[in-house]
């Protein structure tokens, strides 16, 4: 079992300083199986204790995962010089959990971003190998017809020698502004908008919808954020 210092492990889930941890310890008040511990350097396997603290059982977590819908303006990063970060939005209560947003999504574009702090999750997302679905909303620069939809199926060159993965297109309006849904199975540096560029267009306005089995909740206004479900983590894993 994976054991944690007490301090630490209340410390995270934001019980206070491991000062306060120290001082409340000593007072008595943190029992952990049933037996008061007043030495707050104690390890413990939090996974597998029951800990109460003054007369609060303790809901131990390790892992969090969050759904936001990112805003035009920040970055996708947990830190940046000169920009604010999806990181910087989240709740200070967070910020023991050392999440990280899950890929990335330009600085412009808003949608679905997930945040997590399980490493494993996060690699199965973005492994080239899963081939994880993606869906965007754009509006576009240009007259999107269905011969573009035929190009994105068979992959269009955004290198001189990269071509993307069958895409889907969806024209949702075709005109000098048009609306489009695309679904793509890969997360190269600008994709879409790149996808566009390759047949003559300019993709004014991005927005993720989402993400595998992961949709974007339309309660969600920009930069607003919650935490995953029950249901949605089963489906994600
Ligand atoms: N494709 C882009 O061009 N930008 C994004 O942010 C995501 C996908």
């Amino acid at each position: 079992a994976k054991t944690q210092r007490i301090d630490k492990v209340l410390a995270n889930l934001g019980y206070g300083s491991r000062r306060d941890i120290r001082k409340i310890c000593k007072d008595g008040l943190v029992k952990v199986d049933g037996k008061i511990i007043k030495d707050s350097s104690l390890h413990i396997d939090p996974e597998n204790s029951e800990i109460i603290v003054g007369n609060e059982v303790v809901n131990y977590r390790e892992f969090i995962y969050i759904m936001m819908n990112k805003p035009q303006g920040v970055i996708s990063a947990t830190e940046d010089n000169r920009d604010e970060t999806v990181v910087d939005l989240l709740d200070e209560s967070y910020r023991p959990f050392d999440v990280f947003p899950v890929g990335r999504l330009d600085k412009d574009t808003e949608g679905l971003l997930l945040l997590t702090n399980d490493g494993q999750l996060a690699h199965q997302l973005l492994s080239p190998k899963k081939q994880v679905p993606k869906t965007y909303y754009a509006k576009v620069d240009g007259v999107v017809t269905e011969e573009d939809g035929e190009r994105f199926k068979e992959g269009v060159f955004i290198d001189e020698d990269y071509k993307t993965l069958p895409a889907e297109l969806k024209i949702l309006k075709s005109d000098e502004i048009s609306e489009i849904e695309l679904t793509i199975y890969e997360g190269k540096f600008h994709q879409v908008k790149r996808m566009f560029q390759a047949v003559g267009k300019t993709v004014i306005y991005l927005k993720r919808l989402s993400m595998g089995p992961l949709e974007l909740d339309n309660n969600l206004d920009l930069g607003e954020y919650r935490e995953l479900t029950e249901e949605e983590l089963e489906q994600i894993k």
